[in-house]
């Protein structure tokens, strides 16, 4: 299995400005590379291939000697970076899904990383070591697993660095075997509600970040363009986002562990994620992504740990239908959070109703695809 690792960096001034410059000297060499291959489509020369811009690197070390102080694979990786971008825009001219996008220069906060692969890096417990910038500590919040295949070095919007490692070989952890199922319904009042009757809220800390990211975003708003107020405005605006992000993944990230720890089988609705945005106690920004992404953990989660998430296509609509005798409650609507079955009398609460309903769909499904398998078999 292939895993990335990412961890915050630390250097001094003298490493980061190093860095910075490799950034600089990768960047030009990109831009420079994408430069040339237009310039020779539009001589009717054909193609360039990557292969043959990487033949021209020492020429570029003997012309620019500032070169000569970056790794070789690093500059070779900033032309396969270029040709990837190329791969991208021909397959989607082919696929003719909107704008084909072509390959842009890159300006200043657009080109943020460069990546060593198999030399020029030694990894030493805590410690980073890149050869002609010097040595990062590492904040390393768990270890590394398999064998490290790359070391990405970015800078994001905010100004920190950070190293990632991208691993392959990484064992597999496997959890005991559970036969433990659930089913969980995204929420409309809370984050989702399981079948087994748990709640688990947004957390509170979720609107004082979203209020906090507002309230600078206005701020830059006002600062005038151009303006040295505009610019730390703007790292403010990147810090407030990168925190909602932050804390957000934690939470999904938390959310995901325990469902995959405790149970075998884990269905959940097939929602148009997308279209469900109607809740009104979560700030938008946050919604829009946090379903998607917690079912996406979820999927990964499982794959890594040999457990099933059962997606379950969207049936009459799970929170309409009693869970005790399956009558359909036509009247249901959005801001009802508990009804009464008037076939069978039983009071629901709403989500914990859908949540139950969709583990008895989940279960129904996995039976009959049993018996297809059995029948085919
Ligand atoms: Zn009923």
């Amino acid at each position: 299995m292939r895993k990335t690792y990412k961890y915050r960096i630390y250097a001094n001034r003298e490493v980061l400005g190093k860095a910075e410059r490799w950034l600089f000297l990768c960047r030009r060499l990109y831009n420079t590379a994408l430069e040339q291959r237009i310039t020779i489509y539009r001589q009717n020369k054909g193609p360039i291939s990557c292969y043959s811009q990487m033949r021209q690197l020492p020429e570029l070390k003997a012309s620019f000697p500032e070169y000569r102080e970056v790794g070789s694979q690093v500059l070779q990786e900033v032309l396969e970076r270029l040709e990837k971008a190329y791969q991208g825009f021909f397959r989607r001219v082919k696929n003719g899904n909107g704008k084909a996008g072509f390959p842009r220069f890159k300006g200043r906060d657009r080109y943020d990383s460069f990546t060593l692969k198999q030399c020029g890096w030694r990894l030493d417990g805590r410690y980073l070591s890149i050869r002609n910038i010097g040595r990062f500590k590492l904040k390393l919040s768990r270890q590394i697993a398999g064998d490290i295949k790359t070391v990405t070095i970015r800078r994001e919007a905010t100004g920190k660095w950070y190293a990632c490692f991208s691993c392959a070989n990484v064992p597999e952890q496997i959890l005991e075997k559970s036969t433990n199922s659930i089913g969980i319904d995204v929420g409309i009042k809370s984050f989702l509600m399981d079948s087994e009757g748990n709640n688990v809220d947004n957390p509170a800390y979720f609107r004082q970040s979203e209020k906090l990211l507002r309230r600078r975003q206005r701020r830059l708003c006002r600062r005038a363009k151009g303006s040295n107020h505009r610019g730390k405005a703007r790292l403010l605006v990147a810090k407030a986002h990168e925190k909602v992000k932050n804390q957000r993944n934690d939470f999904l990230h938390k959310v995901a562990n325990q469902y995959i720890a405790q149970y075998g089988v884990i269905f959940i609705e097939d929602l148009n994620v997308k279209g469900m945005v109607s809740n009104r106690h979560l700030s938008k920004s946050i919604a829009d992504s946090s379903w998607g992404k917690f079912f996406e953990l979820l999927n990964w989660k499982a794959e890594e740990a040999a457990r099933e998430v059962i997606r379950i296509p969207r049936f009459e609509p799970s929170s309409k239908t009693c869970s005790e005798c399956g009558a359909i409650n036509q009247e249901l609507k959005l801001s009802d959070r508990q009804w009464v079955c008037k076939s069978c009398g039983v009071l629901h609460d709403r989500d914990y109703n859908a949540a139950k309903n969709i583990c008895r769909v989940g279960h129904t499904l996995q039976a009959i695809t049993k018996e297809d398998a059995l029948s085919v078999a």
